[in-house]
């Protein structure tokens, strides 16, 4: 017998949706230090305690939120980025869907300290599994910072998938690199058990991040990237022949400012690679693309990692004939098969 449907209860309801974006400590801070380059901060720090489980702290100086926004903030779909459905079709910031600290309230406990440059007083925001637990004065700097504790308490089944404490650690620095690295303009430090253990310039300067992040070697075998094809710019760098890696571990790709995985753009880094590295080897990148907003949708993943072209063909011709060129082996444009 059929059984009867009914609405789920809105804290079953936000559970699920908050397991769409919080998938692990490193999602949290992913979106946590986003939300801080969305705010304009020059300066960040993540500091995580056993792999981000029990402790993950995200501070910034950026714009702050108004004691009157504070509780809003925590909302499903409460956001100051997106207006409009005709916004929806730009999107210049990395948040937008109004979901991450709704979702990670959801499944932790939540201390948000924030102030405005307008506000005399800033404000002191707990909110548990969900619940608002204080709001209360607190004297603070302008800017924001959110402590997250003990995430999934509530979701034991969520808790199971986690792994030790240093794999959940090691993705946590990783997601903390790439934000680095499509800032440089933002300084941003990463803090694991109170030990201090990257820390950008924010010169703006992408050869003195990678060089913070990836060490020396890794920035002295790279090769400069800058071109234009198509209406998509390509810049950044790419490895010399000779630093050719092991695995594909070390290709990063950015499309207006934020990690993406792109099939086509890492296809078009190896043909354009192929017959200047090693068979067996693949060429390590950071490379940004910059097109125009409407030539690519970002709201195809809660995480956004995913991205949709409107036109894979610019995409692929742009970042195989910038990295020929980076080569010095740049010829004029070939037709490549862009589905095997
Ligand atoms: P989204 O980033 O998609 O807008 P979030 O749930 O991540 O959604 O954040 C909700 C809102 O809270 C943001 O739109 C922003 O106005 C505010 N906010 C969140 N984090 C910060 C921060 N670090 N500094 C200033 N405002 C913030
Ligand atoms: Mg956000």
């Amino acid at each position: 017998m059929a059984k009867r449907i009914h609405l789920l209860e809105k804290k079953v309801a936000e559970l699920i949706a908050a397991g769409e974006v919080v998938e692990r400590p490193c999602s949290v801070v992913k979106e946590l230090v986003e939300n801080c380059i969305d705010a304009g901060a020059t300066a960040v720090t993540v500091e995580i305690k056993n792999g981000g489980v029990r402790y993950i702290r995200v501070t910034d100086n950026g714009c702050g939120i108004a004691r009157e926004d504070v509780p809003t903030a925590f909302l499903r779909h409460a956001t100051s980025k997106v207006q409009t459905e005709d916004d929806l079709d730009a999107i210049s910031t990395l948040g937008f869907r109004g979901e991450a600290l709704a979702s990670v309230a959801a499944v932790a406990h939540v201390e948000l300290i924030t102030r405005t440059s307008e506000e005399p007083m800033g404000t002191r925001y707990c909110i548990d599994g969900g619940e608002e637990t204080l709001l209360e004065d607190a004297g603070c700097p302008k800017g924001t910072t959110i402590l997250v504790r003990d995430l999934f308490y509530n979701t034991p089944a969520r808790m199971k998938f986690l792994k030790k404490d240093v794999s959940e650690a090691n993705a946590v620095a990783s997601a903390v690199d790439r934000i680095a690295l499509s800032h440089p303009e933002v300084s941003v430090k990463f803090i694991r058990d109170g030990k201090q253990e990257r820390m950008t310039p924010g010169d703006g300067k992408l050869l003195s991040t990678i060089h913070a992040v990836f060490g020396r070697q890794f920035a002295q075998g790279l090769l400069p990237v800058d071109y234009t094809l198509g209406g998509v710019k390509v810049s950044g760098y790419i490895s010399k022949p000779s630093a050719s890696r092991p695995n594909r571990s070390m290709q990063s790709f950015f499309i207006n400012g934020r990690y993406v995985r792109t099939r086509t753009a890492a296809v078009a880094l190896e043909e354009a690679c192929k017959g200047s590295v090693m068979v067996g080897k693949f060429p390590a990148c950071v490379l940004n693309l910059t097109l125009n907003l409407a030539l690519v949708d970002v709201n195809v993943h809660p995480a956004k990692i995913e991205v949709r072209f409107v036109n894979e063909r610019p995409i692929f011709d742009a970042v195989y004939h910038a990295c020929k060129n980076a080569l010095g082996a740049d010829a004029p444009a070939q037709e490549i098969d862009l589905s095997k």
